[in-house]
């Protein structure tokens, strides 16, 4: 029901609500451990038998005729810095949400379905933590060691402090299917004025770090054919990197980051540092690009007689969703009589982890007013937050009774 669902939503924004709106609620920090307990007491209300394990994921499951596979949901209840009320936590109310409506309709699966939580998705430690652990690529020594950008403190410490119910190392139950249910953080469900978004897949990502070696010098006394001024190619790179973005189809390329050193109005500079964050949902794409702006920004260095080096610090593999999970979710969209489209993830979520247990992947997108997430503005209509938790309750029972 609609006002159950903004009860938890709101009561949820009500912990580490900043002066500002937003909501600073990283993850094993006091809010978070708040947060925890309010929504262990919704799990347990709602019949949940709730496990906790080595990583604080907090996984409630709802038995099924069998024991085995299991069919998860879930998302999380962390925030970035002074982030919004909609990120993950639709994800984990809108899955509770689901499951009462079944008590309700006192509806029974054939398999379990099991809601989960996972820990510091908005990386306070790591990025995708939790699920990385759930998901048995990231081991427990590497995670208890992980540092928190906030305090400085060890994951292993900040763990200690979080309720752990129904503890086990690790969750093991094999997974038939997972599916998310997420706000879109981005502008194009509002823009094309549909219902829900059917998430096709989660792009990859490249981060690439070019540096640009020059020779520091007088901005008055070095005439303009003397120099040799990185600051150049760093600027005709990040124009190249737009370029070679909008020639791949669903490819989005941007230049965040970039330094200037010394950073000094009279001084040209001796160094010119830039971050490019490339994604896209095809691997060989993400490659080529990289290729690309690697060998433009050799020639641009080349004319001006700097140095380059480079690197890609971050490297994530684009996630497909499966046609099955797919195919149920638009069939059931179309059955409720929603508007929806498909489109590509931009974001990272964890059910790219999960794609690692499982083939069967998907995620449901609900719309952000004005495509703002990580903001305090970040805002879903009610109408549509619960647009998204019935295409879920549906997707779950087919997915469940296969
Ligand atoms: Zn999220």
């Amino acid at each position: 029901m609609i006002d159950r669902l903004r009860k938890d939503v709101l009561n949820l924004g009500e912990i580490g609500r900043q002066v500002t709106g937003g909501i600073s609620r990283p993850s094993l920090s006091e809010y978070d451990v708040e947060a925890r307990k309010y929504v262990l007491k919704t799990f347990r209300e709602a019949g949940l038998r709730v496990f906790t394990d080595a990583a604080g994921n907090m996984i409630g499951v709802r038995s099924g005729e069998v024991e085995s596979p299991i069919v998860t949901t879930g998302s999380h209840i962390d925030s970035v810095w002074n982030g919004g009320m909609f990120d993950g936590v639709l994800g984990v109310m809108g899955g509770l949400e689901a499951i009462r409506m079944f008590n309700d309709d006192g509806v029974r699966t054939k398999l379990p379905i099991a809601l989960i939580v996972f820990t510091d998705e908005e990386g306070a430690f790591s990025s995708l933590t939790g699920s990385s652990y759930f998901a048995g690529v990231l081991e427990r020594q590497a995670l208890y060691d992980l540092k928190n950008k906030y305090d400085g403190r060890r994951f292993g410490e900040g763990v200690t402090r979080i309720p752990r119910e129904g503890y086990m190392e690790r969750f093991t139950r094999p997974i038939r299917a997972h599916v998310e249910l997420h706000i879109e953080q981005g502008p194009v469900l509002e823009a094309n004025r549909v219902d829900i978004g059917v998430v096709t897949g989660i792009v990859g990502i490249r981060w690439l770090n070019i540096s640009f070696k020059g020779r520091q010098s007088h901005a008055g006394a070095t005439p303009m054919n003397m120099r040799r001024d990185p600051a150049i190619p760093l600027a005709r790179t990040t124009l190249k990197i737009r370029e070679i973005a909008l020639k791949h189809g669903d490819m989005v390329g941007t230049t965040g980051h970039i330094t200037l050193f010394p950073n000094v109005a009279n001084v040209i500079p001796g160094e010119a540092s830039l971050v490019a964050d490339i994604r896209s949902l095809e691997a060989a794409d993400l490659e080529d690009a990289v290729g690309r702006v690697v060998r433009s920004a050799k020639i641009y260095a080349k004319r001006e007689n700097v140095d380059l080096e480079y690197s890609i610090p971050q490297k994530t593999e684009p996630v497909n969703c499966s046609p099955l999970v797919i195919h149920t979710i638009s069939k059931v969209v179309e059955e409720l009589g929603y508007s929806y489209m498909q489109l590509p993830s931009r974001a990272g979520h964890d059910t790219q982890n999960m794609a690692k247990l499982t083939g069967e992947v998907g995620m449901v997108f609900v719309p952000s007013r004005g495509g703002v997430s990580h903001a305090p503005e970040e805002w879903t209509e009610w109408e549509q937050a619960h647009r998204g938790v019935e295409v879920l309750r549906k997707t779950l029972i087919r997915l469940a009774n296969q």
